[in-house]
């Protein structure tokens, strides 16, 4: 988490720091700062609170600076105050430094400096580095300011992208990664770093994605990227970037989430763009061919994410075993990476991350493709880490997702799983007939998610009524009970109200106890052959007061009489079903933050894209 920029080039660098930052903002809004260099003179500004509260503060000083660095922070160590916010800069005041990620040793570190003699002003890890280059740069003449930053990391353990600036060297700037994302991003002229590559494409399209261990210097106006400890040079690729200015903002929508949740009208498709072979009832997945032997194979699956990945993954188990036949097992990646899981080079393991930058999904394929397993990325973002560490991959190719609550990379998520567990098993026997059927469902999906949207006052509806209540239950069975985990998610990310999401026969062994007449229980409830067994759970809470909301794709009598509120989804294949069903629970996630005045895009304590572990 934490959004980093710095700039070095020949224009000003403050508009283009501070729009950067909010571009970035969707990965951190506790606090952000800026520092700058002129004239070998270090200035920095920062503030606890959004990237607008530091937007009139630098408007209100006469900040300025010929190359800079910025941050938006996500806390990890120290509260969201204005000493903790980044830049951090060390006791002289001559050396600034931003920072993603955790040092996990800072604590001993930072006992021995201040033996020392060293006082710390934050209570975060990150000053602790700082405050370590510089006094191995103040204390040692051979050492230059380089070379006090690459000896200070060898010496921390931990996650870290970092920028940095020395007054004594005005026109440089340092910056190294290990384990959180950075991109270097070459202009005419200027360089950028920045977490991701958003801040960046409106000033050039050529970056470089960093990967661990490497040293960027930028000097005037030259650039060198090295191992951090060897010092060798690494000689990388320039990659374009084709992302559009208007794929990143908001356009006529208020909030960012309303309109990835509208793009779905088109990213579930451009997900399965060249890839749906309705001929042929299979599936064409470029990305996975070399590997398809090892898939073929492989005597069991895992599928590894975290939040709203780990809910896909959940809906892929049950299309990969039904398809594939194979055993799948759906891991959250945190547990996944410090367990002694069975894996051998028989074994598959599939990360899930839109950012492709989850740390601890990163970390779990690191630790399967030490134990041999064949490793793969389902991930939005093309030149993430997740996509390079993995021996291959399918991407989502929903568009960029800025909204913290995960709508269409969810669904384009679950589309890739679609496609993926149909690729495997018509080479494993399944008829070509089955897969013509499922393949005829993804087809006619956009005007099903249209459909959708054109009942958004039925949803508000709903919305309306259920708001005010504190909690709120889900309950779906089969490929659908991950669903309901998903909508309740989705409710408990913007509007902060207790959610919760069940296997629908489950509610029986507790959560019955919640029901009363304040309690909305929606139920995501298809005509499948499990029907008329939630059709008896609905019963159940019916019949204790609870506030029914029934999510289905045909209407009967009974449903009719029982529910409270009815949501139809248009007719679709079974398998397609999680994938419509989830769009409507996230417009009623989100009209109902929009009702309690909630921030959507920027809900309380989250950021999107979780770089540390
Ligand atoms: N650990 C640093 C802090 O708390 C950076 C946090 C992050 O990258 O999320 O300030």
């Amino acid at each position: 988490m934490c959004g980093i920029i710095g700039y070095i080039g020949n224009k000003d660098p403050v508009p283009i720091l501070l729009k950067g930052l909010k571009r970035l903002e969707y990965r951190g809004y506790d606090s952000s700062g800026i520092a700058l260099l002129q004239d070998e003179k270090l200035a920095h500004i920062k503030r606890a609170g959004k990237v607008s509260d530091l937007q009139s503060l630098v408007d209100d000083s006469s900040i300025h600076g010929n190359c800079g660095i910025a941050h938006t922070r996500w806390a990890t160590h120290g509260i969201p105050n204005d000493i903790n916010a980044h830049p951090h800069l060390d006791h002289t005041g001559n050396i600034a430094l931003v920072h993603n990620g955790i040092f996990e040793n800072y604590e001993t570190i930072k006992t021995l400096l201040e033996k020392r003699g060293v006082q710390f002003t934050s209570d975060t890890d990150t000053e602790v580095i700082v405050q370590l280059i510089s006094e191995l740069y103040y204390n040692n003449e051979k050492l230059t300011f380089e070379n006090s930053v690459r000896a200070a990391l060898q010496e921390v353990v931990g996650a870290y992208g970092i920028v940095a600036l020395c007054a004594d060297e005005p026109n440089k700037i340092i910056a190294a990664r290990m384990g959180s994302p950075l991109v270097l991003g070459v202009g005419e002229g200027e360089y950028f770093l920045a977490s991701d590559a958003s801040p960046i494409i409106e000033h050039t399209r050529n970056v470089i994605y960093l990967d661990d261990d490497e040293f960027v210097i930028i000097d005037n106006e030259e650039y060198s990227i090295s191992n951090i400890q060897s010092k060798k040079i690494v000689s990388k690729t320039l990659t374009r970037i084709d992302l559009s200015i208007e794929e990143i903002e908001k356009g006529e929508f208020p909030h960012f989430m309303l309109k990835e949740i509208h793009d779905q009208k088109h990213s579930i498709s451009d997900t399965m763009r060249g890839r749906l072979n309705l001929f042929d009832g299979t599936t064409n997945l470029g990305g996975i061919v070399n590997y398809l032997p090892n898939i073929l194979s492989a005597s069991r699956i895992y599928i590894t994410a975290c939040g709203t990945s780990w809910h896909a993954g959940l809906i892929g188990k049950h299309l990969i075993e039904e398809y594939a036949r194979v055993p799948v097992h759906v891991e959250y990646a945190s547990e996944f990476r410090y367990r002694n899981a069975i894996i051998d080079p028989n074994t598959i393991v599939i990360a899930i991350s839109q950012s492709g930058e989850t740390a601890d999904s990163l970390a779990a394929i690191k630790k399967a493709k030490e134990l041999g397993a064949t490793t793969l990325g389902i991930c939005n973002v093309v030149g993430s880490s997740i996509a390079r560490e993995t021996d291959a991959g399918i991407f989502t190719h929903a568009g960029p997702e800025i909204g913290v609550a995960s709508t269409k990379a969810f669904t384009a998520q679950v589309t890739v799983l679609i496609m993926l567990a149909l690729n495997i098993g018509r080479k494993k026997g399944v008829s070509k007939d089955r897969g013509k059927e499922l393949i005829s469902s993804l087809k006619t999906v956009d005007q099903d998610v249209i459909n959708i949207l054109r009942s958004i006052e039925d949803i508000k509806e709903v919305a309306k009524s259920t708001s005010m209540a504190n909690h709120y239950l889900y309950l779906g069975r089969g490929i659908n009970f991950p669903v309901a985990l998903e909508g309740a998610l989705k409710l408990k990310e913007i509007s902060y109200i207790h959610a919760e999401g069940y296997p629908a026969a489950e509610m029986k062994h507790g959560p019955i106890a919640l029901i009363d007449e304040k309690m909305p229980v929606v139920f995501i409830a298809p005509q499948d052959d499990t029907f008329y067994k939630v059709l008896s759970n609905i019963e159940e809470v019916k019949a204790r007061g609870g506030i029914v909301i029934t999510i289905t794709d045909k209407i009967n009598s009974s449903i009719k009489s029982l529910s409270d509120f009815v949501l139809l989804v248009p007719k679709t294949h079974k398998y397609v079903f999680p994938i419509t069903s989830s769009i409507i629970l996230q417009i009623l996630a989100y009209e109902i933050a929009v009702l309690k005045n909630c921030e959507i895009d920027q809900p309380r304590n989250l950021a999107k894209s979780v770089t540390v572990e």
